[in-house]
């Protein structure tokens, strides 16, 4: 049996991956450093929650690391967890704040939480009375109604001379809710709460600004910002031409050419239907690889999804999807193309540096961060640096 296989090929994973995913870490060190000078005088932390924005939190974490990010953010412990062993001296600050029961997934990993609520705070301070001083984060609430305590909650904590001497905030962070939109005077609205906010905090850092943040000016640095999506090449600003260096490139393989006669209809449903004699590629991807449902050609009314869907990319040519998006597959048009350019076992790509993750996730009616985040599921990861790129 063994002799047998041993005539076999060995498989390489990432050249024969139905889906795969290309990481560029140069671009993620470059985006990083642009995004620190973009920063000012702050700190630029970095935000690596949900695996990195789905790139992989151990190879980007190392990569932010070394590129000289000292702070860093997680949505829940557990990615504080793995995330420690390649950022060694950073702080890493958790998001979601802390739990009871998740004391010792804290310590052992010297996680910051960032405390949210007024029933978190107690929680802290009967447990800071137990262990002693230990460094947490108090994230302020100045509009977006999501997470964190109101501002004059904070304003009375700074004032509060029963609160334990062990409690030691290292930082006070709030979240803008229309940064992407530099114009929206909520911008300067939540920018005034939050500095009312930090005067009673006198001494300790502050951080306001996500990636969109960044761009709106010095006013919103503060010492320390957020970036996340910019990091990974998304979009984080309307309105202007995406400055930041492509990360990731996605592509499908394609497991089948087939011509079908004008009139025949393609994929469930039967939602489209052939207006011309058609060259159609069958694609290794779907929905279940994050690839949006919503990006389909045909037969999705979405509220914001544009009609004709999303397109691929190949060699030059774009083609669109056709039809519904299923499972594990997609149908693109691939009529246009010169007949024996594109064969079966060709990848076609689905986003990255020749099709920006923005324009295809608007496709979708969606963001750039939730087909990033949604993509990483069964893709077969490579991670290229300074030798070569996207
Ligand atoms: C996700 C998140 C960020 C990063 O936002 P981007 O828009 O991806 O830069 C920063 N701060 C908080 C609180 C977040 O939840």
């Amino acid at each position: 049996m063994t002799e047998l296989y041993d005539d076999l090929p060995e498989m390489d994973a990432f050249d024969t991956a139905p889906v795969r995913l290309t990481v560029d870490l140069q671009a993620l060190a470059e985006n990083w450093q642009d995004l620190a000078r973009r920063s000012g005088k702050a700190r630029a932390g970095a935000v690596v929650k949900a695996d990195a924005y789905g790139l992989g939190i151990e190879d980007c974490g190392l990569t932010l690391y070394e590129a000289g990010a000292r702070d860093f953010f997680v949505a829940v412990p557990s990615e504080g967890a793995t995330l420690r062993a390649y950022a060694p001296e950073a702080r890493i600050f958790v998001l979601s704040g802390i739990w009871p029961g998740q004391e010792r997934l804290f310590l052992e990993n010297d996680l910051v939480p960032v405390l949210a609520s007024e029933e978190q705070l107690a929680f802290w301070m009967s447990l800071i009375a137990e262990i002693g001083p230990y460094p947490c984060a108090l994230q302020v609430d100045t509009g977006f109604n999501r997470l964190g305590i109101r501002p004059e909650e904070a304003i009375a904590l700074a004032h509060d001379v029963s609160r334990p001497a062990s409690f030691d905030p290292v930082l006070i962070l709030s979240h803008l809710h229309s940064a992407d939109t530099p114009n929206d005077p909520q911008n300067r609205a939540q920018l005034d709460s939050f500095q009312q906010v930090t005067q009673a905090f006198e001494g300790i850092d502050r951080s306001l600004s996500a990636s969109a943040g960044i761009f709106l000016g010095s006013d919103y640095h503060f010492d320390l910002t957020r970036p996340g999506i910019a990091l990974y090449g998304g979009e984080a600003t309307g309105g202007i031409k995406n400055p930041m260096r492509p990360v990731a490139k996605a592509e499908a393989r394609i497991l089948q050419l087939r011509n079908a006669p004008a009139g025949e209809t393609v994929s469930y449903g039967g939602a489209h239907r052939l207006t011309r004699d058609s060259r159609l590629a069958i694609a290794s991807v779907g929905y279940a690889d994050g690839y949006l449902r919503s990006l389909s050609g045909a037969g999705i009314p979405l509220r914001q999804a544009v009609p004709q869907g999303a397109v691929g990319f190949f060699n030059g040519f774009r083609l669109p999807v056709v039809g519904r998006i299923t499972m594990d597959l997609t149908v693109f048009d691939a009529s246009d193309l010169p007949e024996a350019a594109l064969r079966a076992g060709d990848y076609i790509e689905l986003f990255g540096p020749n099709l920006a993750l923005d324009e295809v996730a608007r496709a979708g009616g969606s963001i750039g961060y939730e087909l990033l985040t949604s993509i990483g599921l069964r893709h077969e990861r490579r991670y290229i640096g300074e030798e070569a790129s996207l």
